[in-house]
């Protein structure tokens, strides 16, 4: 393959994207081209200060342009008739009793799909313009060594992927490559400790820990996140408006109850097996289910 003409950060503004911007800033990594961040609109108020410290910190600093690409509004898309919406994992409770969970599509349509028409803008080939065979962009792409079974390739011939934090030496174990609990140390030796998870308020992927933390430290958010659950309980408002009702009822919660009833305070035990492991990393990641990236949705982690 021919060298990529620009290096992208795709940056889903968590634990592994953020260690990759940092360490590019520091010399570490070659330097960056730019950087993406795919919104759906609908994270936490702590993600979006995240980024702006990250912008200002860090991206302007070093010359790198961040730009923030959007499809939509994941939450006022689902619940207004006029606007499509690409569906979220919702946990459906089938009128047999049986339980379902919708298809995601959410993923691809509002961050993967912005994210590849900024490259292509970037590139100088926005669309309908087909980009010339052999030219590309790598895009760098947040994937530690506990997780590389995550790494895939773009499927687009203008977009090769590249995971940095795989290839890194100086893992605390001296194997080859990065882990999570890597990257959180050198966040935390860095003074960004403070590293939130990035994933929609409402994505029906999290775990109890999520949720807990949600309601417990961000009440608006959960709050909106209860609101929505109720809202979206007979299905998106589009489907419904077109007289293709959802069969079965919708939740945000797996237990399949009203979000503000369901078992969060159950700790299971994928997470007691967590914080065994995880002893020195903070409390509130510990707890907290991974994030949603363009190119490897973590969310889906149980
Ligand atoms: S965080 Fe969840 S709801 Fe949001 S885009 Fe990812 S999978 Fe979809």
């Amino acid at each position: 393959m021919t060298r990529p003409a620009l290096r992208i950060l795709s940056l889903g503004a968590g634990v592994q994207s953020t260690t990759i911007a940092l360490l590019a800033a520091a010399h570490v990594l070659p330097p960056l081209d730019a950087a993406i961040f795919a919104d759906t609109g609908w994270e936490t108020e702590e993600v979006y200060a995240h980024l702006d410290r990250l912008e200002n910190e860090v991206f302007k600093p070093s010359g790198t342009p961040l730009y923030r690409v959007s499809a939509g509004h994941i939450r006022d898309d689902a619940l207004d008739p006029a606007r499509r919406f690409a569906s979220m994992p919702l946990h459906i409770r089938n009128p047999d009793g049986g339980d379902g969970l919708l298809r995601r599509q959410c993923t691809d349509q509002y961050k993967l799909t912005p994210l590849k028409r900024k490259v292509r803008e970037l590139l100088g080939y926005p669309h309908p313009y087909s980009v010339p065979r052999g030219l590309h962009a790598e895009t760098w792409i947040g994937i530690s060594r506990d997780e590389f079974h995550r790494a895939r390739d773009s499927g687009v011939q203008y977009l090769s992927s590249a995971f940095p934090l795989l290839y890194l030496p100086g893992a605390a174990d001296g194997r080859g490559g990065w882990t999570r609990e890597d990257c959180l140390r050198y966040l935390r030796t860095h003074g960004w400790a403070t590293t939130p998870r990035s994933s929609c308020i409402g994505c029906p992927f999290h775990n109890n820990g999520h949720w807990r933390h949600l309601r417990d430290t961000q009440p608006k958010a959960w709050a909106d996140a209860v609101a929505f659950d109720r809202a979206i309980r007979a299905g998106n408002a589009r489907g419904n408006a077109r007289g293709k009702p959802l069969l079965g009822k919708a939740y945000l919660h797996r237990s399949r109850r009203p979000l503000d009833e369901a078992p969060i305070d159950r700790v299971t035990a994928h997470e007691w097996t967590r914080k065994q492991t995880d002893l020195f990393t903070q409390i509130a990641d510990t707890e907290m289910e991974a994030g949603c990236s363009p190119w490897s949705c973590r969310a889906s982690r149980k």
